[in-house]
């Protein structure tokens, strides 16, 4: 059935496949709740949408081939004349999604902040089976025990884009990789890290089958984070949660359990600090300016 309101506009603009214009003045309209909703984890479970902030993301998502539903843009900013914008709109109504053409007002209800972006995706999420993950030798992932920081979690998926790892394993209750602080910290990674979701008995399962070594990081590791091969075969970097640090069941199914050397005050690194220092450490062969 077709939704009578979001009227089809596209093919007047002779569009391939073209997606739904409309235009919305008002924070109250149906529409704009249902995108304010993903503010909420239980909303983004159930309908397995999220939300991008700004136009590199909304570019980043398109250009990585994820779905993009719906595009939010600023009115103003269109009749201003922003090439940039008029352009992201062309691609969007091309792939299918429908934009919406909105005042500031709902632009601000919709990123619950004063001077919001000029654009806003509704994205499908994607998530990565566990049984799928694959490495090579010399290839790097990251698994995170109950990672709560959303700040956190973002900048990890940033540093595993940028090394060139191959994914990110959340274990257990991990806070949601697709909440909107989380996503706007990946400045973009989300769309290029696969992310994989186990219950800690699944990863555990999973373990026994995993030909590579698995690093883990502890406070009371006895190995310098400098030693293990990181080139010979897979790796996989097991991070603790930022207040608990591994659970004892993850501590004891690594090979190793190393720790970086520190001076000061401080009694550890911050997570998502820590788990970069890592990275670079198993990557440094494969990375050149
Ligand atoms: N109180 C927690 C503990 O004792 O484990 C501190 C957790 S720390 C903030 C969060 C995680 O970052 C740790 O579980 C570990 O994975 C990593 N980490 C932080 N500093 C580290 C260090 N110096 N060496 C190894 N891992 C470290």
């Amino acid at each position: 059935m077709p939704d009578p309101t979001f009227p089809r506009r596209g093919d007047d603009r002779g569009l391939a496949a073209p997606g739904r214009i409309k235009e919305i003045a008002s924070a109250a309209n149906p529409i704009v709740k249902d995108i304010r909703q993903l503010a909420q984890k239980r909303h983004r479970e159930e309908t397995g949408l999220f939300l991008v902030e700004g136009l590199k993301l909304v570019l980043d998502g398109l250009e990585s081939g994820w779905e993009l539903k719906t595009l939010v843009v600023s009115k103003a900013a269109l009749q201003g004349g922003s090439e940039v914008l008029t352009r992201v709109v062309s691609r969007a109504v091309a792939h299918g999604a429908d934009v919406v053409e909105a005042s500031a007002k709902v632009l601000e209800a919709i990123a619950r902040r004063d001077n919001p972006q000029s654009a806003i995706g509704v994205f499908r999420r994607q998530l990565a089976p566990l049984k799928g993950l694959t490495l090579a030798a010399g290839d790097v992932a990251v698994a995170l025990d109950r990672v709560r920081d959303p700040g956190n979690l973002g900048t990890i998926l940033r540093s595993v884009d940028a090394v060139g790892a191959k994914a990110v394993i959340l274990i257990g209750d991990c806070v949601d990789p697709f909440a909107i602080e989380t996503v706007r910290a990946t400045m973009g990674s989300i769309f290029a890290v696969p992310v994989i979701r186990a219950k800690e008995g699944e990863f555990l399962a999973w373990r026994g089958g995993f030909s590579g070594q698995i690093v883990g990081t502890h406070m009371a590791g006895t190995v310098d984070y400098r030693t293990p091969d990181y080139h010979v075969g897979a790796t996989l970097l097991l991070m603790g949660n930022e207040q608990a640090g591994l659970s004892d069941p993850l501590a004891q199914s690594c090979d190793r359990l190393v720790r970086i050397p520190q001076m000061g005050r401080a009694d550890s690194l911050n997570l998502a600090v820590a788990t970069g220092v890592m990275l670079f450490e198993a990557r440094r062969g494969a990375l050149t300016l």
